[in-house]
C-alpha cells in the first residue's frame, strides 16, 4: 500500500502531497495505490496536515527568497561603496595592489625562462668538442 504524506518545513509551510511508493508500485509503469479513505478530499488532506513529517529544512520558496535576499543585501553593499569615496579609494588601491603583482609574476615568470634558455645554449656549447 503506498503511503501518503505531507512535510512540514522549518517555516511552518507545508508540502504538497507527496507519496513513498510500496514494492509493487515500484516497478516501472506502475501506478500508485489509490489513497484508502478519499471519499472526502479535504478531510483527507487535513489528515495529511495534521500528519505531517517534520522536515530539517525550510521550503524552497523560502530558501529561494533567502538566497536572493543575500545576493541583493551584497549588491546593495557594493553599491554604496561604490558611492563611498573613501572605499572606492580603497578598493581602487586593492586593484593597484593585484595589478602591480600580477606585473611582478609575469615579469619573474618571464626572466625565469630566459635564464633557462640562456643555460641551455651554454651547455650546447660546452658540449661541443674544441
Ligand atoms: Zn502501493
Ligand atoms: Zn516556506
Amino acid at each position: 500500500m503506498c503511503n501518503y504524506y505531507k512535510k512540514l518545513f522549518t517555516c511552518t509551510h507545508i508540502s504538497n502531497t507527496l507519496v513513498e511508493r510500496c514494492r509493487p508500485a515500484c516497478a516501472p509503469n506502475t501506478p500508485t495505490c489509490a489513497p484508502t479513505h478519499h471519499d472526502d478530499p479535504a478531510t483527507w488532506d487535513a489528515s495529511l496536515i495534521t500528519h505531517a513529517r517534520t522536515s530539517i529544512f525550510a521550503c524552497f520558496e523560502c530558501l529561494k527568497a533567502e538566497a536572493y535576499a543575500e545576493r541583493n543585501a551584497s549588491i546593495s553593499t557594493a553599491a554604496a561603496a561604490e558611492k563611498d569615496p573613501v572605499k572606492r579609494a580603497e578598493m581602487m588601491k586593492a586593484v593597484d595592489v593585484y595589478a602591480v603583482k600580477a606585473a611582478k609574476a609575469v615579469k619573474a615568470e618571464g626572466k625565469a625562462k630566459l635564464e633557462a634558455v640562456k643555460e641551455w645554449n651554454w651547455k650546447k656549447e660546452a658540449d661541443v668538442p674544441p
